[in-house]
């Protein structure tokens, strides 16, 4: 090993969700002397795969065994508890970091943009998403599913297969998993009878895996209803799905296609898939909402011959009592780092983050997972997309382009600040201590869902120093 290899090199993460742990994990592959501190604003890791994947998916939960592996590095800590932008600022990393890393993924929603948004009854999946989950920003939100019968979703991807079938799922099947309590709670009172999915593209481009919408033909209690008229192909759209299209569509519109037959069928709860159609406006009654004017579209080829939906001269009103929009998570902008408005990510370019788009590279930033292109792609994807920004970072460490900190460890700031951090062991702590609490209620896990229930948590966990 050369001696630049073995030069101190240190390196901060913002965000501890898949991204960061892979871009960790290449960055110690790399085989440099290198130190990667990873920072959470909350007192747990794992960003959307604590607080975003299902409760009935813990095979996909299950990566976090990956994790702890790249934890168990010598070079890594974890700083939970400390938020960028108010406990540090974006100058206080560069002044003890070699490099930085934003990996702070895309926390809010894409709005739909039509009347009514705003009525009570109309949510956002990323919301729901967080609650079920117990995430603190989104514990305290109330969905009435008691008194719902009738819900919409809007948008055709995997998020929307999530809000579906926890809606429609027996509270028996997420009773064993970590569901946060208030939410199991809630959905044992659950009224829902129907979901609508409203697609605003044929079948061909649902954006689902096929696994998502057979696993929800699974259930016991649910019927999967789509009419025949909205399966079948248009010509655009068979050609595109012969020449263009994935496996995984192939397998969707087989599956649809070979359930249209059944009809309505005989179980009492129903998933409704339809497509071609989105919503136009959005009709409340004494500030709820009521009803969903849907609008419906054709498909047009766009330049490069994708199908497009366009809007045409047809409507159509559906009575619902609640609607969830998962359209797409958004990113949301940190105070000091460049944000691309219109996109809703950090502009960058292959992982180096400029000042705006088609601006300058700014030296020792760098950014992996969806703030860096947005929010699409598996757990999975993440790997590679950090490998190919850790890849950036050698080139740049081998050119001498970083950043020159002159402060020693970051801790001694935060300290002076007053910042309880969670560090690794104290995590490993709550873990084992959500873990147990969660047997003793015949759980997986009993999250704790908010941040002083947490910290206090941990402050009790913590081995008393000699003396103290
Ligand atoms: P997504 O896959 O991008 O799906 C968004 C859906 O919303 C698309 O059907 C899109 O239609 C539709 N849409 C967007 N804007 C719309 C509008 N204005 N009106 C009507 N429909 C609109 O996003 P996601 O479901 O949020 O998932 C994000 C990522 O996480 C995806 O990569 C997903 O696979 C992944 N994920 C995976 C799992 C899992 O593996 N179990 C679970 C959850 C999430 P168009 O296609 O026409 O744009």
């Amino acid at each position: 090993m050369d001696a630049a290899q073995n030069e101190a090199w240190n390196v901060a993460v913002v965000g501890s969700g898949p991204s960061a742990f892979y871009a960790a994990e290449a960055l110690f592959k790399s085989g440099g002397n290198v130190r990667v501190d990873l920072f959470d604003r909350l007192p747990v890791p794992f960003g959307l795969v604590r607080g975003g994947v299902a409760p009935d998916h813990q095979n996909i939960k299950g990566v976090v065994k990956v994790y702890d592996k790249i934890a168990a590095n010598p070079g890594f800590r974890f700083l939970g508890n400390v938020r960028i932008g108010r406990d540090l600022a974006i100058a206080d990393l560069a002044a003890h970091y070699h490099q930085i890393v934003y990996a702070f993924g895309c926390e809010s929603d894409q709005k739909l943009g039509v009347a009514g948004e705003e009525l009570a009854g109309v949510h956002s999946a990323t919301e729901f998403v967080g609650w079920y989950n117990a995430h603190p920003d989104h514990r305290d939100r109330k969905f009435d599913l008691a008194r719902a019968k009738r819900v919409a979703i809007v948008g055709n991807g995997n998020v929307a297969m999530d809000v579906a079938r926890v809606l429609l799922a027996s509270p028996e099947h997420l009773a064993t998993t970590d569901i946060a309590d208030y939410a199991l709670d809630a959905l044992r009172r659950n009224g829902v009878r129907e979901v609508i999915l409203l697609g605003r593209r044929g079948p061909a481009q649902a954006a689902f895996s096929p696994k998502e919408i057979e696993e929800i033909a699974e259930l016991p209690d649910v019927d999967v209803v789509v009419s025949p008229a909205e399966v079948a192909l248009d010509p655009l759209s068979a050609a595109w799905l012969e020449k263009d299209g994935a496996r995984s569509q192939q397998r969707n519109v087989k599956f649809l296609q070979e359930r249209a037959p059944a009809g309505e069928g005989q179980r009492p709860k129903k998933l409704r898939c339809r497509f071609l159609v989105g919503p136009t406006e959005l009709q409340g009654e004494g500030g709820r909402l009521r009803r969903v004017r849907l609008q419906h579209m054709a498909l047009v080829a766009d330049t490069d011959g994708t199908p497009r939906p366009k809007a045409i001269d047809r409507f159509e009103d559906v009575e619902v009592d609640l609607l969830f929009k998962a359209i797409g998570y958004r990113g949301v902008p940190v105070d000091g780092v460049p944000f691309d408005d219109k996109k809703g990510i950090v502009p960058n370019v292959d992982g180096r983050v400029v000042e705006k788009n088609g601006g300058a590279v700014r030296a020792g930033h760098y950014c992996v997972g969806w703030c860096k292109r947005g929010p699409t792609g598996l757990i999975g994807t993440n790997s590679l997309d950090a490998k190919a920004t850790v890849e950036a970072m050698l080139v740049d460490r081998a050119a001498g382009t970083m950043l020159r900190p002159d402060r020693a460890d970051v801790t001694t700031l935060l300290a002076g600040r007053g910042v309880d951090i969670v560090d690794w062991a104290d995590w490993k702590r709550l873990d084992a201590w959500e873990q147990e609490k969660g047997r003793e209620k015949g759980k997986l896990r009993h999250k704790l869902a908010t941040i002083e229930s947490m910290l206090q948590t941990i402050r009790t966990l913590r081995p008393r120093r000699a003396g103290s």
